[in-house]
């Protein structure tokens, strides 16, 4: 079978951040490779080039190819001949960094796998998105979770109008890790995330909540009105809120809510999905990921799991799995998934054919928009003693 059709052959991955000690560079370099469809071959792993180049080898990255900064990345790329030149951009660093150099990448002519919140605040979103709008760049946002095959088939049922008209979303994503260490315990994870001037105007609801919102966004295709949020900050001496909920008037009448904590002891990494329909419901759990759980109306309830070859899954699900069922799949898998349908549309761009921009497989940078919405009027909503703020985005995907 040709690899990566038409161009029959590996993609060239660059990736920015990922340096000795980070959370999310590795695994973007383990989902990428995950199905031989690409080889990192460059890198600015740390913005410290030293750092970087300590980095390189766990990567498989040659010396000749790491970079101290970003800027020398791409100029560096930029000059290679086309041939060897990487393919796509992927960017891990904390979210101050995100603009400047998804910006530059893009100008460039790179293709960007970004990691999310977009940018640092609203302002900086649209700016990026027309710079992405005056390109023909393939722009991906790794909110990795709408990767899970059991999140897909939920999409797809709803599209298909199984649970009938939806009514209500209920999505949290529940944390402890920032309970009760202080912000230096936790080294330069949490110092990032709880400093306004590189985490954002929120901390957890930048950092997670923006997942569960756009979680919900994706499996319904409900379009947000408006928003009431109260953000809270239990840890003493934090600047930033570690724990919130958001109520979500959706334009289509449904009612949905988003809490976050990161400060919930015991808790790991518990983002949990439930839809209301008028037909049924369902839920979703991050931590139990292969089982979707449905409750029809007047029918025993059912468990879904991810099953292959069953005849139970739906398209979508069923190409975004590998194993059979019963063998677990899980973080690395769906965020390799998102990986695949990025690459498919880099090829298509590459040999010149048309792709879709807005309404892709993979969250892009109309969904980063819509992100970086939610945060700013979350926190607008909470500073106003949780007033409805306007949540209609014009570009939204549906
Ligand atoms: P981290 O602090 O663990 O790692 C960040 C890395 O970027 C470090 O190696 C640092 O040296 C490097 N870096 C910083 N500035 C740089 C620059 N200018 N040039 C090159 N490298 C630079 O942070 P993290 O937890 O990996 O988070 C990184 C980003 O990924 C954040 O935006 C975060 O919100 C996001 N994230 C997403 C997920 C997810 O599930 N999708 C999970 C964790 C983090």
């Amino acid at each position: 079978m040709a690899l990566n059709p038409p161009l029959n052959r590996k993609l060239r991955m660059g990736l920015v951040g990922g340096g000795p000690g980070s959370l999310i560079g590795p695994v973007h370099g383990i989902a990428a490779e995950f199905e031989h469809r690409c080889t990192m071959v460059a890198g600015a792993f740390s913005s410290n080039p030293e750092r970087s180049r300590q980095a390189a080898p766990s990567y498989g990255v040659d010396e000749s190819r790491t970079y101290g900064s970003y800027e020398a990345l791409l100029d560096g790329e930029s000059r290679l001949p086309e041939g060897e030149r990487i393919d796509f951009l992927s960017i891990a660093t904390p979210n101050h960094t995100h603009f400047e150099i998804a910006k530059a990448a893009v100008e460039a002519g790179f293709n960007v796998v970004c990691d999310k919140p977009l940018t640092l605040d609203l302002a900086e979103a649209e700016a990026l998105l027309e710079t992405v709008e005056n390109s023909d760049v393939v722009f991906a946002l790794t909110h990795n979770y709408t990767g899970y095959p059991m999140i897909r088939q939920a999409r797809e049922m709803i599209q298909a109008g199984e649970f009938g008209k939806i009514n209500a979303t209920r999505c949290q994503y529940i944390q402890g890790w920032l309970a009760d260490t202080s912000e230096d315990d936790n080294g330069t994870l949490a110092a990032w995330r709880t400093d306004p001037a590189k985490s954002g105007a929120a901390g957890t609801f930048g950092d997670i909540a923006t997942h569960a919102f756009q979680l919900g966004r994706y499996v319904t295709g409900a379009l947000p009105e408006s928003v009431s949020c109260h953000l809270k900050t239990f840890v003493p001496g934090r600047q930033l809120d570690d724990y919130g909920t958001a109520v979500i008037r959706y334009q289509e009448g449904a009612l949905g809510i988003v809490t976050a904590s990161q400060v919930t002891h015991g808790r790991e990494n518990d983002l949990e999905l439930e839809v209301d329909g008028t037909l049924g419901s369902l839920k979703w759990r991050q931590e139990s990921p292969n089982e979707l759980v449905v409750r029809r109306k007047g029918q025993p309830h059912q468990i879904y799991t991810r099953s292959p070859g069953t005849g139970t899954m739906t398209p979508l699900a069923e190409a975004s799995s590998r194993l059979p069922a019963g063998h677990p799949e899980g973080f690395y898998e769906a965020f390799a998934n998102l990986y695949n349908a990025v690459f498919d549309d880099i090829a298509r761009r590459a040999s010149g054919s048309p792709f879709e921009r807005r309404d892709t497989v993979y969250p892009n940078v109309y969904d980063g928009v819509e992100g970086m919405m939610f945060i700013e009027q979350c926190v607008a909503s909470s500073e106003s003693d949780a007033a409805w703020m306007p949540l209609s985005y014009p570009a939204a995907r549906q």
